[in-house]
């Protein structure tokens, strides 16, 4: 079930369509059958590609320079660090080795403040799910003498605009400490805001987020570290004597076993921001969170958003709270997530980064059609939970706690369920014009993860 036939709504990850257009490049063998350690002069096409995209970059975010050789979001991640750290040890301040990260950071930037060998410091989020800064400032003041960096996300894994963000930087600089921001969610600031102005001196980008790169299944994907100059020469180092050189090229720690980390896949956003251009990447930032927040606003009577901004505004997506209905009817996010199934969605993210939610990103890819057939979908959703919280629906034996429905059930002789088939399979009348049929029901979630079993043909059947 892939982006083709329904959003893949998953906050937090940044599903978005792809052009065939910016894929067609990864196809040629100039490009996808180079190996990354050819001379420099056998590479000059690739400089040209490398060098434009680490330029549009810097203009995209405001930093200065830009390292593509990071692999994902958490390399980057790990390479920023790493420049911090190489930078305060080039002032003979080596010993700061505190990060402050608020609780409501993606679990990625505690592990690589550890990988860094930094101690983690986690500061608090208020009632609006924004970062606390009374404890950002406590902590910065207590841990000053060692304070390395604050790792802080803009805008927040809340799916809001956090508005002392300015402030926040002037605090941790004011103590000795630099400003990572994690830009995973540069799908909200893309062409509006650039971290690199507003205080901050180092964040990570998701090409395979932000900038296209498709990243189903999980990879491969590219996390560009991107720097102010003061920490440039701490940016990973190119591998060997005779490798291409650029910008954002430094002397750092290598963090991946090439030069340019998954090299072959950059033309991927290289054409993406060539043929959106400045104009056209301002209005797919614009339009994603005008997506999100048409969701939300759709949604309210049915599923309140937990977080919003002062203005009631999301960012480019929202957590649907689903925990007081679960009080209600005993229906889970989860079951909610299986039920989509049934109407041919892809879940959105569960439990994360709020346990019994649902976040939701449609970003800038989906017609105002698609963003229909959603809250439609959750529409009916909430009034089965309603049927089953005024008793019209079993508790246990109801649509929800069964979904998603396979054809093999819905079609067989037998049916034991207490509500009709027709309501498994077709909950919305357009379904039946349209229907996406999942190959397996529900599965036992933990039993899996516990039971981990090998598909792979036995080794005796490659005999003879
Ligand atoms: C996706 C994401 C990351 C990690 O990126 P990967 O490429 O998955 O390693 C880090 N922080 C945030 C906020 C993210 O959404």
């Amino acid at each position: 079930l892939a982006m083709d036939r329904t959003m893949i709504p998953l906050g937090s990850c940044t599903m978005k369509l792809n052009a065939t257009a910016e894929m067609i490049p990864v196809t040629w063998p100039e490009f996808g059958n180079l190996h990354p350690f050819v001379p420099a002069e056998q590479a000059q096409g690739y400089q040209e590609l490398i060098a434009g995209l680490e330029a549009m970059l810097v203009e995209a975010t405001g930093y200065d320079a830009v390292s593509l050789q990071p692999n994902s979001g958490a390399q980057g991640e790990y390479a920023g660090l790493l420049a911090i750290r190489a930078y305060h040890a080039s002032r003979g301040e080596g010993h700061r080795n505190i990060c402050l990260i608020p609780e409501s950071a993606h679990g990625t930037n505690p592990a690589s403040a550890n990988m860094c060998g930094m101690k983690v410091v986690v500061t608090k989020c208020d009632a609006n799910g924004n970062v606390d800064v009374n404890d950002i400032r406590a902590q910065a003041e207590k841990h000053s003498a060692n304070l390395a960096a604050i790792m802080m996300t803009y805008p927040s894994t809340h799916g809001v605009f956090e508005e002392d963000v300015v402030e926040i930087c002037e605090i941790i600089h004011a103590h000795g400490g630099q400003v990572y921001t994690d830009g995973a969610n540069m799908n909200a600031l893309v062409g509006l805001a650039k971290p690199g102005k507003w205080g901050s001196d180092v964040s990570h980008l998701n090409l395979h987020k932000t900038f296209c790169i498709p990243h189903g299944g999980g990879g491969p994907g590219v996390g560009p570290c991107a720097v102010k100059a003061h920490l440039a020469p701490f940016l990973p180092k190119a591998f060997g004597e005779h490798g291409v050189r650029t910008a954002g090229t430094g002397n750092g720690a290598m963090v991946s076993a090439a030069s340019f980390g998954s090299a072959s896949i950059l033309p991927i956003s290289w054409m993406y921001i060539a043929m959106m251009g400045r104009d056209g990447l301002r209005k797919a930032t614009q339009v994603a969170m005008l997506n999100a927040n048409y969701i939300a606003k759709r949604l309210a009577p049915h599923f309140p958003t937990l977080y919003t901004g002062r203005n009631g505004l999301v960012a480019h997506e929202c957590i649907l709270d689903l925990r007081p209905l679960e009080k209600l009817s005993g229906i889970s996010a989860e079951d909610v997530a299986k039920r989509l199934i049934d109407f041919g969605f892809h879940a959105p993210t569960l439990s994360f980064p709020v346990a019994g939610t649902l976040m939701v990103e449609p970003t800038e890819s989906e017609s105002k059609h698609e963003l229909d057939r959603f809250i439609d979908a959750m529409i009916q959703i909430r009034a089965e939970i309603q049927d089953v919280i005024d008793g019209k629906l079993d508790r246990a034996d109801n649509p929800l706690k069964h979904a998603p429905h396979t054809a093999v059930q819905v079609s067989a002789s037998a049916w034991a369920h207490a509500y009709p088939r027709e309501l498994a399979a077709f909950p919305l009348p357009v379904l039946k014009q349209v229907k996406y049929w999942p190959p397996v029901a529900r599965v036992d979630n933990v039993h899996g993860d516990k039971n981990v079993m090998c598909a792979c043909i036995p080794v005796d059947a490659y005999k003879d």
